[in-house]
């Protein structure tokens, strides 16, 4: 499975698997995406690679790093300091991304409350 950014700079790949797939309600996670939340594919570190450009590094706390094309601005990866053997992948990056499906909610404490989603 591959994906990229949008304006094709940046392209990875994913080993096939069955992956955890979650979306977060953080505020981070919605202002670096200006999206209202971001559903990540959380994949085993080795499992990632870049075929092609490099992405840029957002240090977003001291736990967290997020790389973003520097071109177009999309939100690419995701490490979190405390998960160290999986990388976070945004699911709206992928080329297909109707192969992976959420089924789980983190941080809803800071959901946005008029957010509905079909697994409610
Ligand atoms: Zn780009
Ligand atoms: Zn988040």
């Amino acid at each position: 499975m591959q994906g990229g950014c949008f304006c094709g700079n940046i392209r990875y790949e994913i080993g096939d698997g069955e992956y955890l797939v979650a979306n977060c309600h953080c505020t981070m996670c919605r202002k670096t995406s200006a999206a209202p939340f971001v559903t990540w594919v959380v994949v085993p570190t080795e499992s990632f690679r870049y075929i092609q450009g490099s992405a840029k590094l957002l240090q977003s706390s001291d736990k967290g790093r997020r790389y973003f094309c520097e071109e177009c601005g999309t939100p690419l990866v995701f490490l979190a300091e405390e998960r160290p053997t999986v990388i976070d992948i945004t699911t709206g990056s992928l080329d297909d991304p109707e192969r992976y499906i959420p089924t789980k909610d983190v941080h809803e404490e800071s959901r946005l409350k008029w957010l509905h989603l079909n697994n409610d």
